[in-house]
């Protein structure tokens, strides 16, 4: 008996939880929810992480991570780490935490390149495409379900009145935001915004965005017949790069008007 009423208190929670999440307005996580959740993850990711020693990467990373914030004007708490990892990978959380794993470093092949992959990523998180992507997932049924689960436990051990559970549910649900962070893909239409804007900020930040488009056929070359991760959720077509060059009169002008330009920057060694 006791299971069964557990189990309905499981099914109701969800309802409410999912319920919650899918109304208009207001309901969806708010930056500083979301952003406080990412900065967990980090720390997380972090406590995980061996630190690549390599200064000379360590050092690019840290400049063009910098010169990329200051592109976006974004006034997140901003961080930069580089991983030690075989992996073709970087990324950045939303509220500004960047991760650039050791293993894409010799497939950018330059400073510019690196510049156009942050400003990839970091475009993703200023255009707040991983709240949008959260917003789609929580209206999926399964995921509603488990983040009402959470939600019950959260509720039932914590909460006496309807209001405070329903909180709590709320709560799970931007403690969900990290796992499907990571386990969810961005859209197309978040992808393709994403390469504008990027080729937008590494031109403000003084890098030829030029280099975005030979970026992506570089990485597109770089995995044999296994694609770089990157590319796993970033797919390169010949529409990515069409683009990126037909954007690139644009991003042109910015970089003509960046106060410092580098060019394609330092090659990485
Ligand atoms: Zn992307």
């Amino acid at each position: 008996m006791r299971l069964l009423r557990v189990f309905t208190i499981l099914l109701i929670v969800s309802f409410i939880s999912y319920g919650c999440a899918s109304l208009p307005g207001g309901k969806e996580p708010s930056d500083a929810d979301i952003n406080a959740e990412a900065a967990k993850a980090y720390a997380d990711v972090k406590s995980k992480a061996r630190f690549s020693s390599n200064a000379e990467w360590n050092g690019m990373v840290q400049r063009v991570a910098r010169r990329i914030e200051v592109a976006s004007g974004e006034p997140f708490q901003w961080e930069a780490v580089l991983i030690e990892s075989p992996e073709v990978n970087a990324w950045c959380m939303p509220g500004g935490k960047i991760a650039v794993y050791t293993g894409i470093m010799p497939v950018l092949k330059t400073e510019g390149a690196l510049a156009a992959v942050l400003g990839h990523e970091v475009a993703h998180a200023t255009k707040r495409h991983g709240k949008q992507r959260y917003a789609r997932a929580i209206k999926d049924a399964y995921l509603g379900a488990g983040i009402g689960i959470a939600g019950v436990v959260a509720s039932q051990f914590l909460c006496k009145d309807p209001k405070c559970k329903l909180f709590a549910g709320l709560g799970a649900a931007a403690a969900g935001l990290a796992v499907t962070f990571f386990s969810l893909k961005y859209s197309r239409g978040d992808e393709t915004e994403a390469d504008q804007v990027g080729q937008q900020y590494m031109a403000k930040a003084g890098y030829d965005p030029s280099e975005a488009s030979r970026l992506w056929e570089r990485m597109a070359s770089a995995g044999g017949s296994k694609p770089p991760e990157l590319l796993s959720t970033h797919p390169s077509d010949s529409t990515r790069r069409a683009n990126l060059d037909g954007w690139l009169p644009g991003a042109m002008a910015l970089y003509n008007a960046a106060p410092q330009k580098y060019g394609t920057g330092a090659p990485v060694r």
